[in-house]
């Protein structure tokens, strides 16, 4: 009756019953069932319900004999499965038990024709069991020990609900080998066969309800169980990992329940490429599919589908919007052989995918990891950095009046200077500092500096209007942002209108109203704004035309562009001069385009033409 419970449920649930109890279990409960229909066969026959022809009893009572130890054996292999994380202590296990189990199957056969066994001669029931039996009731008590040492000795990595059936389990088939052994009768092995199923069924079952309550997914535990059974049979399989790119922005920007309403559209379209078992939602803004490679539907095309969807937007309740997944794909078992390894190499790609911004794809490679490992170090080096701020270094590079060629202000740039890793340059680590939320911490750091170097200059006697600072996207998500800045100017006791705070386009369109409002509140404390890298970014200009920055700084790439292209550089420049703000050129490096600059009327210019970023001791040089 239990099994026929259980199986009705598997089948009401097709596309999730592989997933749904523990590993090896369907392969169990087949095995079993089948047991149950040979016990019920035979004993119809004894009853005299049917009459069977000695060759079929003779097999229907080979298989039943059998099956016993078989069914143990099986109940060992799935109880090592479970316990034991070590997919080769596994397999060796099982290679080293297989062995005495084809013995006892070549001696019950051995036996039946020598008609020893007492099923088929009666004779011999009431006399001690022959051969086959003696060894079939020490191999079942060894499968019972096996199970009892690996559940023992790897008792302190199991979870401790897990922990009283697997530890039941052993001692429950133990007695019903020892009951059988004493009457010769099924039963005991019967009820512990069932009532391990159905606790195990119960079990897998509370994994089930442990999927993803947003989205109706597997979550990653689940996956792992699946990869277990995929590594077992070295099926090829390709795993494909998904980054939502940027969705704490998403979050913050739309709000959360539009964020929640977009991972479910996600899952949703997800479902629409492959089976439900075939898809995991592994962290909150990570997805992950696993599909075999074998039935033709290749991993390049699905990979197509999904990158060809985000050219297209996402209706959700309130607004339709954009977003961009960054996929990782690792193949098994060409690139990645046991558990372990797949366990070492997605936590690296789930890394990867989160840092990155401009590529959309990785195919896991051996070499990639060597600059997991650079970028891991330089995290290291940055957590070390807030720690001991004497490892920030600020460098300044100043920026010139392009008509009088005096010095109006200066721009902060930094670096860390590490012990092992020597000078890191921003563009190694500003993107990872955004990506584990060390950002803030670091700018306080940086205008904290700025601030105490401002002191040391007789800023008032001088053209120096302020320095500039550069400012991240995340640094506007912190709660009391503009606060925590004005705090720092004042405990230094500096005038804030002796800063000014550099951010870009896309900083401002990823939160757009929290960075505008923050601005504003900014500027009336008379602290200024310039919008840096103008050109590199969505080049919005509807939404930046009200904002209160009085500066844009033209980027290197639209300076050179302006060497060949003077009407474009001209209008750029009176247009923003209509605006009302300053430009200035960034990155000039030659006398050439000092003239082009200067031509089209370009207020300032910074670049190594002029100055290099300078160490603050020679920066201060310059006011001596
Ligand atoms: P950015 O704000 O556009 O800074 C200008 C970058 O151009 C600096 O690179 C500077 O050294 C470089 N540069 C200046 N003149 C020339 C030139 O004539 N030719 C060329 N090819 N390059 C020139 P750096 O110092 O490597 O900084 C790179 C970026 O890192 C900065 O770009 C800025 O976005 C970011 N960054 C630097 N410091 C900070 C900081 O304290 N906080 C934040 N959030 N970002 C920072
Ligand atoms: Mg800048
Ligand atoms: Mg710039």
């Amino acid at each position: 009756m239990l099994m026929l419970a259980i199986w009705a449920d598997v089948l009401r649930f097709p596309l999730i019953k592989r997933e749904r109890g523990s590993l090896f279990f369907t392969e169990l409960s087949v095995a079993y069932s089948l047991f149950l229909v040979i016990t019920i066969l035979i004993h119809l026959g004894e009853e005299g319900v049917f009459l069977y022809p000695l060759k079929i009893s003779m097999i229907l009572w080979i298989l039943h004999f059998t099956s016993f130890p078989v069914l143990l054996f099986m109940w060992m292999h799935f109880n090592a499965l479970n316990v034991v994380d070590n997919e080769k202590l596994v397999n060796m296990l099982t290679y080293i038990h297989s062995a005495p189990l084809i013995v006892f199957l070549v001696i019950s056969a051995i036996d039946i024709t020598r008609q020893k066994f007492y099923p088929f001669n009666l004779k011999y029931e009431h006399m001690l069991p022959s051969m086959g039996t003696y060894y079939f009731i020490i191999l079942s008590l060894l499968f019972c020990v096996i199970m009892m040492l690996s559940t023992l000795g790897h008792r302190k990595k199991i979870k401790e609900s897990f922990l009283f059936i697997v530890i039941l389990m052993p001692i429950s088939f133990t007695i019903s080998v020892v009951v059988f052994f004493l009457t010769h009768t099924y039963g005991m092995f019967i009820l512990t066969n069932s009532i391990m199923l159905v606790l195990y069924y119960l079990l897998g079952q509370r994994d089930f309800y442990r999927t993803d309550a947003l989205t109706g997914l597997a979550t990653y535990t689940l996956l792992k169980h699946k990869l277990v059974r995929i590594f077992r049979s070295q099926a090829p399989y390709a795993v494909i990992l998904l980054d939502i790119e940027n969705f704490r922005y998403f979050n913050s920007r739309y709000g959360k329940s539009q964020g929640d309403q977009m991972l479910v559209s996600l899952a949703k379209y997800l479902g629409t490429l492959v089976e439900s078992n075939e898809i995991y939602r592994i962290s909150n803004d990570q997805f992950c599919l696993s599909v075999s490679i074998k039935d033709g539907r290749t991993v390049q095309t699905l990979i197509d589908t999904i990158t060809e969807r985000m050219a297209h937007p996402w209706q959700l309740t309130d607004r339709s919007v954009h977003i961009q997944v960054n996929i990782a794909v690792i193949t098994i078992p060409q690139q990645v052989k046991s558990l372990e390894e797949f366990s070492e190499v997605s936590e690296k790609l789930m890394f990867e995918l989160k840092m990155l911004k401009d590529k959309t794809l990785i195919v896991y490679t051996r070499e990639s990891t060597t600059d997991y490992e650079r970028k891991q170090n330089i995290v290291s080096a940055l957590r070390e950095s807030i720690k001991n701020p004497d490892q920030i270094i600020l460098h300044y590079q100043p920026v010139y009046d392009t008509k009088s060629e005096q010095m109006v202000f200066a721009e902060a740039l930094m670096r860390i200077q590490d012990k092992h890793l020597g000078f890191i340059r921003p563009n190694d680590f500003i993107f990872l500092a955004e990506q584990i939320g060390l950002i803030t911490p670091l700018s306080q750091i940086v205008l904290s500096k700025i601030c105490k170097c401002i002191k040391q200059l007789p800023i008032e006697n001088t053209p120096l209007k302020f320095i500039s600072m550069n400012l991240s996207g995340e640094d506007f998500e912190l709660v009391h942002f503009k606060e925590v800045m004005l705090d720092i100017i004042e405990r230094e006791n500096i005038n804030p209108k002796y800063v000014n705070f550099e951010i870009t386009e896309s900083v401002l369109l990823q939160s757009y109203e929290t960075v505008t409002k923050a601005m504003v509140a900014l500027s009336k404390k008379d602290i200024t704004f310039s919008l840096d890298d103008f050109g590199t970014g969505y080049s919005n200009l509807s939404s930046l035309i009200d904002l209160p920055y009085d500066y844009v700084k033209l980027d290197r790439s639209i300076i050179l562009a302006g060497m060949t292209n003077y009407n474009m550089l001209q209008m750029l420049t009176e247009m923003i001069h209509k605006m009302g703000k300053l430009v200035i050129a960034e990155g000039v490096e030659t006398k050439e385009q000092l003239l082009q600059i200067r031509n089209v009327g370009i207020d300032m210019v910074q670049g190594y033409y002029f100055s290099m970023p300078l160490s603050e001791e020679d920066f201060r040089m310059l006011f001596k």
